[in-house]
C-alpha cells in the first residue's frame, strides 16, 4: 500500500501540521480513512461542508453543470452565477455581488473596494481598521489585516494601510479613526482567533460609528455566514446590515468559492478595476446555489441554532464535571471548549483514536464546527466520546 504520509513529506511543502489520517471518502457527517475507519466529523473542512460530505443536492448540481459548461470567462454572461447573485442579494438585504475563489480573496477584494470608495468619496482615505486576534486570510495584504503576530511577523514589511486594534472594543476603533480611515473590517465572532464572542452591542456600535463618520463597515462572514451561527448571516442576529460582507467557507458546501456582497452605494468598482479568471465559475456557482437554496428552503439555520444550543448544553455538563475545562463558548454550530492548560492537542489525538474529528484552534482550545445537518443523536455521540477522552486524561 502506498505510504501517503511519506509522499507528503517528500513532495508537499511543509505548511500544514497534519492530523495523521488519510481521508478517502465522506458521506453526511462521516468520513472514512484509507483503512476504512469511520469518523464523526466536527471539523467539516474547517467549517466548509455545511450540508455535510457529498450531499446529494450538491453532487447532482455539480454533476449536471460539469457535463454542460465548466468554464467560460467573465467576458460572457453565464447563468449559474447570476442565479446565485440573485439568491445572495435576496437573502442578505445587500445589493451587489462579486464572486471569487476563497475567503482571503474575498477580503482582499473588499479591501480594494474600500480603497476605491475612499478615493472617490472620502478624499482618498485608504486606511482600514481591523481587530487584534482576527483572521482574514493568507495573502500579503490580508496578513496585514489579520491582527495576529504569528501570521505577520514572518512576512514583514507588510503592505501599508491596516490598523489592528483591540476586538470587542468600540473605544479602540474610535481612537484609531482618522480622516485617512475608509473602513472598519471585523468578524461577527472571531473563528480562527479562538471562537471569541463579542458583547451583544459591538456590531451595532461599529455600525453606528461607521455611519457617523461616513466610512464603510466590512463584515468578514467567511466563517460565520451561511447558517453556521444559527441565522443565514451572523449580522442578522445583531440586526445590523454592513456596507460590505464577505463569504466563502460554507457557501458551496466544499467547492472553492468566495463572495463580496455590497450595498449599492459601496459597490463602486468600475469595469476593469477588479476581476477574476475562475471567480463565478459555473460549476462552483451551481454548487453554491444548491447549497444556499437547500439551507434556506429547509431552514437549516434555525436547525443549527437549536442543535447548537443542545450541543452547548452537553458541553456545559462536561464543564461541570471536569474542573480543568475553563469555558464553553460560541454560537450556533461554531463552538469551543477552553481548558485551563495546553491539552487541546492531546485531547484531539485521543478523540481521533475514538473516531471523532475535532479542531485545535489554540493550544488550550478545541473548536467544533460540524455540518449544519448534524443530528442530536450525533451530538450525543460526540459529547460521549469527549467525556471518555477527558475522563481518561486523569487530570
Ligand atoms: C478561513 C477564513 C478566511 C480565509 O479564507 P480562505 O478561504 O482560507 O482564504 C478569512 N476570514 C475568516 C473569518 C476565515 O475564517
Amino acid at each position: 500500500m502506498t505510504d501517503w504520509k511519506e509522499l507528503e513529506s517528500k513532495y508537499f511543502m511543509h505548511t500544514f501540521e497534519r492530523v495523521p489520517v488519510v481521508l478517502v471518502r465522506g458521506q453526511g457527517t462521516r468520513v472514512w480513512d484509507e483503512n476504512s475507519r469511520e469518523y464523526l466529523d466536527l471539523v467539516s473542512g474547517w467549517a466548509v461542508n455545511s450540508l455535510g460530505h457529498c450531499h446529494p443536492v450538491v453532487v447532482e448540481a455539480v454533476k449536471e453543470q460539469v457535463g454542460t459548461l465548466i468554464q467560460t470567462s467573465n467576458q460572457f454572461y453565464t447563468i449559474p452565477q447570476l442565479k446565485l447573485a440573485e439568491l445572495l442579494v435576496k437573502s442578505s438585504g445587500l445589493d451587489k455581488v462579486f464572486l471569487c475563489n476563497s475567503g482571503a480573496e474575498a477580503n482582499e477584494g473588499a479591501a480594494k473596494l474600500a480603497r476605491r470608495y475612499g478615493e472617490r468619496k472620502l478624499g482618498s482615505a485608504y486606511k482600514i481598521i481591523t481587530a487584534l486576534g482576527s483572521f482574514h486570510g493568507r495573502t500579503l495584504a490580508m496578513v496585514a489585516a489579520t491582527g495576529q503576530a504569528k501570521h505577520q511577523q514572518p512576512y514583514v514589511p507588510l503592505p501599508d494601510g491596516f490598523v489592528n486594534v483591540a476586538y470587542d472594543n468600540i473605544a479602540a476603533i474610535k481612537a484609531a479613526t482618522t480622516k485617512e480611515t475608509c473602513a472598519v473590517m471585523v468578524e461577527p465572532l472571531q473563528g480562527e482567533g479562538g471562537v471569541n464572542v463579542p458583547g451583544e452591542d459591538y456590531l451595532k456600535e461599529v455600525r453606528a460609528w461607521c455611519d457617523e463618520n461616513g466610512i464603510l463597515m466590512i463584515l468578514d462572514e467567511v466563517q460565520t455566514g451561511i447558517g453556521r451561527l444559527g441565522s443565514l448571516f451572523a449580522c442578522q442576529q445583531a440586526c445590523v446590515v454592513p456596507d460590505v460582507m464577505t463569504l466563502a467557507k460554507g457557501l458551496a458546501s466544499g467547492i472553492p468559492i468566495g463572495a463580496i456582497l455590497a450595498r449599492e452605494e459601496a459597490a463602486v468598482f468600475q469595469p476593469g478595476e477588479h476581476g477574476s479568471t475562475f471567480g463565478g465559475n459555473p460549476v462552483t456557482c451551481a454548487a453554491a446555489y444548491a447549497t444556499v437554496k437547500y439551507i434556506v428552503d429547509n431552514k437549516l439555520s434555525d436547525k443549527a441554532a437549536r442543535t447548537g444550543k443542545y450541543f452547548t448544553e452537553g458541553l456545559e455538563k462536561l464543564k461541570n464535571k471536569y474542573s480543568f475545562i475553563r469555558e464553553i463558548r460560541g454560537r450556533g454550530l461554531l463552538l469551543a471548549m477552553e481548558f485551563d492548560r495546553e491539552i487541546a492537542q492531546a485531547a484531539l489525538n485521543a478523540c481521533l483514536e475514538k473516531g471523532l474529528l475535532v479542531n485545535r484552534v489554540k493550544p488550550s482550545v478545541l473548536r467544533f464546527m460540524p455540518p449544519l445537518i448534524i443530528t442530536r443523536e450525533e451530538v450525543d455521540e460526540a459529547v460521549g466520546i469527549l467525556d471518555r477522552v477527558l475522563a481518561e486524561m486523569n487530570l
